[in-house]
């Protein structure tokens, strides 16, 4: 089935209909419409996999998908033009420009953690680019991936646009087809298996992996408004986002009242109890859920000052002890009475429970949890976090926090709460990150107009907007010279002909 879903797309393309600015267009808006007339469908997708709330699913989602649609139609004419460049002297007379032309047969790989935003936002690059394009959603948000593989015939050209579901067997197969390119979204490990697989063709990739995206924070901002934007790019989607802050450095003149103010924000999003929000998501899977657990501290006690504003925070965390007998079965118990042998002098090296640590098993809860005074050496600094949980370390000044980043991989996003210019001079020019964020976590993916991709271990190739269509394109060069005068014949052999020619 596999094999032939490739070779009906190869006949699709061969066809030379997926060039046509005419069924671009009608794909872009088949896409969109589809979108528009399935919203609820797709929150209710969203929801039975993920648990994520309505809202999170229309803004963070299907509305960036519309818009990444509309994007591209607008400005296809244009990208799709002869780029005109000047010749050297040496080859005139004679014009050069370049063309976009469509790659051709191209495979999107889709992670579970925005299942829709990223499978359909590249796929509108790569049909804007004028490709054929086969789509495998994640397995693991199953009900996404069966919605996505009946409405997408029902609205695009079944020829030339499909999706096969499956997991790590099915995309196996699929890798084996010479495709044209290969788009991949997910971790490290698959993406390594992707770049081999590729490798057979010489199939060029575009991969959007993830990491530990830091966050810097001194005493030169508003620390409200920086609780509150990190608070959000890091519980959103229950932490499960790609460019969320994975992990907090902050001076040791902000870092308690940062950590307190975060907890104050969670407060104000997500109410006294998140887990009876409406507007906070649950942990994908059991094996993400025990992951998670294994990187919280052990022997936690929240910190309760009466009077302080953090007081229903607290007073929710404080409950903690009394809802984890509650809610938490035989095998979390285990880990539970762990926690409670440990000396509660000893310093955990994941840092001070600050808020949150509260979970349920049943429903993959984990509470958005903050901790304070995390050591580098930690097993929640070892690894991409991926979930509800913020730990913050501190760091010296500025120049501390960059050799830190700088001492590991290069991360997806980087974020600086700092209003010194020599500050946020010195992130832009000696860290390398996929994106780089001044004051505010996760919307710079947000415009079109900006590519958004990884470097080193974090990925490569880039997409949204121009980027996309051009990771989805090959640029043409094409030159034409008049066959009268012929100057080439200057540079023909003899060589030593070249200076009576001259
Ligand atoms: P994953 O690597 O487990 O799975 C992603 C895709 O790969 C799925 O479609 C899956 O079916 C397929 N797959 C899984 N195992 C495979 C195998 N052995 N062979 C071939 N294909 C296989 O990734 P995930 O857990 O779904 O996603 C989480 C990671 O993705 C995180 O690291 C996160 O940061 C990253 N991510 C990055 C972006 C980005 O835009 N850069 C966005 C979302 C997630």
């Amino acid at each position: 089935m596999i094999p032939e879903s490739f070779t009906q797309l190869q006949r699709a393309y061969a066809s030379g209909r997926t060039r046509s600015l005419a069924w671009r267009r009608a794909q872009l808006d088949a896409l969109r419409r589809m979108i528009a007339e399935h919203c609820q469908d797709f929150i209710t997708a969203e929801a039975a996999d993920l648990g994520k709330p309505a809202a999170e699913t229309v803004l963070m989602e299907l509305n960036l998908i519309a818009a990444e649609a509309r994007f591209v139609r607008n400005h296809l004419e244009r990208w799709t033009r002869r780029h005109y460049q000047p010749m050297p002297w040496s080859l005139q007379p004679a014009q050069g420009w370049t063309i976009a032309e469509p790659k051709g047969v191209v495979l999107i790989i889709a992670p579970w953690n925005y299942p829709v935003l990223l499978a359909l936002e590249p796929l509108a690059d790569a049909i804007a680019a004028g490709n054929a394009v086969c789509v495998k959603p994640s397995e693991l948000a199953p009900n996404t991936s069966k919605l996505l593989a009946e409405l997408v015939p029902q609205y695009l050209d079944q020829e030339a646009v499909t999706v096969v579901e499956g997991g790590p067997r099915e995309t196996g197969i699929l890798l084996d087809s010479p495709f044209d390119h290969i788009f991949y979204t997910g971790g490290e490990r698959v993406g390594k298996i992707v770049m081999t697989a590729a490798a057979k063709h010489l199939t060029p990739v575009t991969l959007e992996l993830g990491g530990k995206s830091p966050c810097f924070v001194d005493d030169t901002v508003d620390l409200n408004v920086a609780a509150r934007r990190i608070a959000w790019g890091k519980f959103s989607n229950a932490g499960q986002t790609c460019v969320a802050p994975d992990y907090v450095l902050a001076t040791a003149d902000v870092a308690e009242a940062l950590a307190r103010r975060i907890a104050v924000a969670v407060t104000e999003f997500y109410g006294e109890d998140p887990e009876t929000s409406k507007d906070y998501g649950r942990i994908v899977n059991d094996r993400h859920f025990e992951r998670l657990l294994n990187l919280l501290p052990v022997g936690t006690a929240p910190p309760q000052e009466p009077g302080s504003p953090l007081i229903k925070a607290a007073s929710a965390v404080g409950a903690a002890a009394e809802m984890v007998g509650r809610r938490i079965n035989a095998g979390l118990d285990a880990l539970i009475s762990r926690k409670t042998q440990q000396n509660s002098d000893t310093m955990d090296p994941a840092g001070r429970l600050v808020c949150g640590g509260v979970v349920n098993r049943e429903t993959r809860y984990i509470a958005p949890t903050v901790l304070l005074g995390t050591q580098p050496d930690a097993p929640v600094m070892q690894e991409e976090i991926f979930g509800p949980i913020l730990p913050i370390l501190v760091v010296e000044d500025a120049d501390a926090a960059i050799r830190f980043i700088n001492s590991r991989p290069r991360p997806l996003a980087a974020y600086v709460f700092s209003n010194r210019r020599s500050v946020r001079l010195a992130f832009e020019r000696r860290t390398s990150s996929g994106s780089l964020g001044y004051s505010l976590t996760l919307a710079q993916l947000l415009s079109s107009r900006l590519p958004f991709g990884g470097i080193g271990a974090s990925g490569m190739g880039a997409y949204h907007g121009r980027a996309g269509f051009e990771t989805f394109s090959h640029i043409k060069t094409v030159v034409a010279k008049p066959v009268w005068p012929d100057t080439l014949r200057l540079i023909y052999p003899p060589m030593n002909q070249l200076k009576s020619k001259l």
